[in-house]
């Protein structure tokens, strides 16, 4: 059986990783989504798709899961939008989400849609984790140490601090 995860992993934290490894013990293969692909260099999205895919595969390289990693764009027309993930993705039956748009999208077209437990989600959450990472505090144990590498090489708590720069001084 093959399911489909979807996320915008910005950044790929330890509760992400928690459900894939959860996930791929009830299927044979998982495709993981890497949503809202085309955006980056934002405060909401820092991260590009190839830097997510970076995020994905290094730390998946240290577990035995069957998966793909397939970068999905949005389109500005959510009645189609399951069409097109099934334009890009292999053919799949499950999709696990904790995203009400996505489950709505996904159940009218019949699939099986089953929502993932939450893992600490006090602190495994990418907004909480982007906004230490711009007020500088700790934020590394948040996420697999494969993460922290990616963003260490790509410089992206500096890309962060300057995207959140004012243009101009206020008064
Ligand atoms: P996300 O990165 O916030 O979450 C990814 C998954 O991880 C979710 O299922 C979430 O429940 C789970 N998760 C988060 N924290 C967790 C934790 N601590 N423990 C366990 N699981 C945790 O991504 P998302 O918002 O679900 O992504 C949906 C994507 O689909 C977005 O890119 C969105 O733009 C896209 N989308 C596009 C359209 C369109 O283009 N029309 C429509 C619907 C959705």
């Amino acid at each position: 059986m093959r399911a489909f995860l979807i996320g915008r992993w910005q950044p790929f934290h330890k509760g992400h990783l928690e459900i894939i490894k959860k996930i791929s013990a009830e299927v044979d293969e998982i495709i993981v989504g890497i949503g809202s692909c085309q955006k980056s260099h934002t405060l909401t999205d820092p991260f590009t798709a190839g830097e997510r895919m970076m995020m994905i595969t290094k730390t998946l390289e240290n577990y035995d899961i069957n998966y793909y990693a397939i970068p999905i764009i949005d389109i500005d027309y959510n009645a189609v939008w399951v069409s097109s993930v099934e334009s890009l993705t292999p053919p799949f039956t499950t999709i696990y989400t904790g995203n009400s748009l996505v489950r709505e999208l996904f159940s009218e077209r019949n699939y099986v849609v089953k929502k993932p437990e939450l893992y600490n989600r006090t602190d495994y959450s990418g907004t909480k984790i982007r906004k230490k990472m711009l007020d500088g505090s700790a934020w590394e144990h948040l996420v697999p140490e494969e993460v922290v590498k990616v963003i260490e090489e790509i410089d992206g708590i500096n890309r962060i601090r300057r995207l959140s720069e004012k243009d101009y001084d206020e008064e």
